[in-house]
Formats: structure tokens, sequence, C-alpha cells
């Protein structure tokens, strides 16, 4: 059984095999201080951390050029928030797949692709055996494998470990779907990699915490948590919880019992990452500017030809954007400015309670507008993370676009 590494955050693997299916055992992990396990330090790519890793040396506007052939564009508004991108679009899958954690694109891409002989594999996360929350990578081959991928699970998964598994089975042509900090390591990675085809489909993601943090959570929402099968924050401010009796909860942001969350209770590194969306990947997929339904983001020719793969699949309808977000973005800041060093909320989730405090839903930020609300926090997040935590890490961590977006707030690089 491989042993997993305790980095210096909060943030601790599960304790669990790794049942990679058909895989060799992972290897163990190389304890670093900003680390989100995204596999690369378990992979015979192990020496290359330094250059691939986001926390380490990040290097998002170089391969957005490498990638996309072009960097966000800071003439094109979007594009600040989002990264570079072609096209985004709302839609839903027609037939919603059961257990998905929206509507389930992401899953039907991953079974797309095999379907049509496009990949040989596809990366993913499975859930471990006996914890549906707990991450486990996975390589897939059969499109049907695809169906054990489905919903979120909280922790790291060291996904990119398996790209060893994929050299050793002499797999050329791959899909991996993933996280931010997995996705910039394996762009660095991409070229040395002897792929002739690799297609990325990203989720954006924040406020990951450990597999035990999260059960912790869970029982703070519900006397059942082992019974919750599904749990959301839902654009419209309420948490919704699926039980395995069929039972739905909603329960209004505000409501959430929340007080006495550990000031770790989100790791360092994901409250200093600033690649919210993902913009590394040819199709992001999430949900943040969908306004109750999924939200794409076409960033290259690829992204293209997978969004085209999946359009006779999809209901789609127009993004729509309303509210404004600068009141609850600086309400958010104050908080934050208040905090110190713990979280800046304790009695909701953090990144919402300025919302609450803001304006009741139909009043807030909604659609696109929404999706600027979440990224702006989190740049505004991260850069004060990072000056109270690791002031000597702002310089290279930080970059220029979060700044930009940081200036309306009045943060600007230099001494706060
Ligand atoms: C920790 C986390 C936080 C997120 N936060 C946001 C957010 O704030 N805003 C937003 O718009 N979207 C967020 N997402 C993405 C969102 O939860 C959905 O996964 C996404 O919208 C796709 O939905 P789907 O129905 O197509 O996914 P499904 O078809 O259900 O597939 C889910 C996919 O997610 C992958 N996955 C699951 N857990 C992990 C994990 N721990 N690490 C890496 N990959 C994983 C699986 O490989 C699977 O392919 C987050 C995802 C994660 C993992
Ligand atoms: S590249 Fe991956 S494994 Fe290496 S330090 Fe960064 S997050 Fe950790
Ligand atoms: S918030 Fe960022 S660093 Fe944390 S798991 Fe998600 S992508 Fe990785």
């Amino acid at each position: 059984m491989p042993s997993w590494p305790r980095s210096s955050d909060a943030m601790a693997a599960p304790s669990l095999p790794l049942p990679v299916l058909g895989a060799e055992p992972l290897a163990p992990a190389r304890a670093r201080d900003l680390c989100t396990d995204c596999g690369v330090s378990r992979s015979s790519h192990a020496d290359q951390c330094g250059k691939a890793c986001q926390f380490i040396h990040p290097r998002y506007e170089a391969l957005e050029r490498q990638v996309h052939g072009r960097a966000r564009d800071a003439s094109r508004p979007d594009a600040e928030f989002f990264g570079p991108f072609l096209e985004m679009h709302r839609a839903r899958l027609a037939r919603p797949r059961a257990g998905a954690q929206w509507t389930g694109i992401t899953t039907r891409l991953g079974e797309l692709l095999l379907e049509r002989g496009l990949v040989d594999g596809v990366l993913a996360t499975a859930s471990a055996p006996d914890n549906r929350w707990a991450p486990v990578p996975v390589l897939v081959t059969e499109a049907s494998g695809m169906a054990a991928c489905r919903g979120m699970k909280m922790g790291y998964s060291p996904l990119l470990a398996l790209l060893d598994e994929v050299a050793r089975r002499g797999l050329k042509r791959i899909a991996v779907i993933g996280v931010a900090c997995q996705v910039h390591a394996l762009r660095v990675l991409e070229r040395e990699l002897g792929l002739e085809a690799l297609y990325v489909i990203g989720t954006p993601c924040s406020d990951n915490t450990t597999t035990a943090n999260y059960a912790q959570f869970l029982a703070r929402l519900t006397n059942r948590p082992h019974e919750v099968t599904y749990c959301e924050f839902m654009p419209d401010l309420h948490v919704e919880l699926r039980f395995t009796d069929g039972a739905v909860r909603r329960i209004p942001f505000i409501q959430l019992p929340l007080a006495d969350l550990p000031a770790d209770f989100f790791p360092l590194t994901c409250r200093a990452c600033f690649d919210y969306s993902n913009a590394l990947a040819d199709l992001t997929v999430g949900y943040m500017a969908g306004a109750g339904e999924q939200w794409l983001v076409v960033r290259n020719a690829r992204g293209r030809l997978l969004h085209g793969l999946l359009a006779p699949e999809l209901v789609a309808s127009p993004l729509t954007s309303a509210g404004r977000r600068a009141a609850p973005v600086r309400a958010f800041l104050g908080n934050l400015l208040r905090a110190g060093d713990g979280l800046p909320l304790r009695r909701a989730p953090r990144f919402l309670r300025p919302l609450l405090a803001w304006a009741m839903p139909r009043f807030g930020p909604r659609g696109l507008e929404f999706a600027r609300a979440r990224v702006e926090m989190k740049v505004l997040e991260g850069i004060l993370t990072l000056q109270r935590q690791r002031p000597h890490r702002m310089k290279r961590m930080i970059p220029a676009h979060a700044w930009r977006l940081a200036a309306r707030y009045g943060l600007v690089e230099g001494p706060q």
C-alpha cells in the first residue's frame, strides 16, 4: 500500500489504498511545501515538479500561448476572468446521467471519446470503494467505465501519476479530466509524453478540502451524513443535499451551521490558487455561469471538436448575466481583511457570506456576473493568503491578470 504524504498545510490525503483500475499501485508522493498531489511526484516525472508545478513555477501566460496560441486578451473583458476562449455556452445533457454532479457532460464526453475511438484511454477520478467522497485516479479504457467517475469527490487526486501507466500500456491518444493544478502540470509535461492526441477537459475548482474535513462539513448539515449521495453549492445560494432514500434538502447558505469550522479547513494550496476556471483546458465544464445549467468554455480548436461531439446531445440556452458584483466582492474583501489568518467567514461558506450580506438572491449577481464575482473573490483571497502566509512567493505565484482584477478593489502589487 502506498503511503500518502502530509504536506505542511492542512491538506492530508485520505489514508486509503489506491485501487487504480488495472494499474500498478502508485508510488508514494514526495512531501513539498505547497502541493496538491497532482501525481507528478509519484511518477517517473517526479524530478520535474520544479518546472511543472503551478505553485513552484506557475507559467499561466506562457502556457496559454502554448496551448491556445494566445494568452488571455485584456481587451476582451471576460477573458480576464475566465481565460482564453472562443465561445461559451449554457447547456445540459438532454438525458442527464444519474449520479453526475450536474447533468454529466464531463462523463459523457469521456464516453464519447472512447466510443468513437478518438482516444485509447481517459484519465479521470473515481471514488474509493469504501468512501464515495474520497478521490481515486483511474485510467478508463472502456466507455462503460466512465460511469464510475461521476460526481465530485473532495480531496486531492494524484491523477498524473497514471501517465506512467499510459506509457506502460503504449497508449498514444488520451483524454484527461482534471482540475487546474493537474492541468497546469500536464501542460508543462505534454510535449515530452510522446502522445499523438491529448484532449483536456477541465472543471473549475475552488475550496477543495480533505475528505475527512468534508465528512465533518456534511455532519454539520445533517444528522445522517452517511446517507448523503450529493452535495453542491448552487448558484441560487442554496446547498442541495440528496440522500440514499431519494430525499432532497435545500439549505439557504445563510442558515448553514458552520460557525465552528477550523481555520485550516481549506488548505493553503487551494486558498492560493489562481486558476479557478481551468484556463489551460481545451474545454472547461462547470456550472458557475450557468444559472442552474452547465457552463461550457470552449478555448481552442480541440475544445470546439469536443463541444461538437456532444452538441447533438445537448439542450442549449443563452448565457445570462444580471445583477452587480462590485458590492458583494467588496464586502468579501472586507471580511478577508478582518479575518486575519483564519477563515474569513465562520458562519457561512466563506466565499458566499458577502453575497448573503449584500442582497437576496434575486438582486445578487447571476449567470456570468456570478461567475465573475466568484473569480474576483478567489483572486482577492489568493493574494491576501499569500501575503500573510507566504509573502516570499507572491511575486512568483500571482499572475498579472490576478493583479489586474484585484486592482479594481484597491489591491495593487507592492506592500499593502
Ligand atoms: C473540488 C471541486 C470543486 C469544484 N468547484 C466548482 C466551482 O466552484 N464552480 C464550478 O463551476 N465547478 C466546480 N467544480 C466542478 C463541478 O463540481 C462539476 O464537476 C462540473 O460542473 C462537471 O459536472 P458534470 O455533471 O459534467 O460532471 P460529472 O459527469 O459528474 O463528472 C465529474 C468529473 O469530475 C472529476 N472529479 C471529481 N472529483 C474530482 C477531484 N477531487 N479532483 C479532480 N477531478 C475530480 C471526475 O473525474 C469526473 O470526470 C468543482 C469540482 C471539484 C472536484
Ligand atoms: S507538480 Fe504536482 S506533485 Fe509536484 S509539487 Fe506540484 S502539485 Fe505536488
Ligand atoms: S482549488 Fe486549485 S489548487 Fe485546489 S485542488 Fe482546486 S485547482 Fe487544485
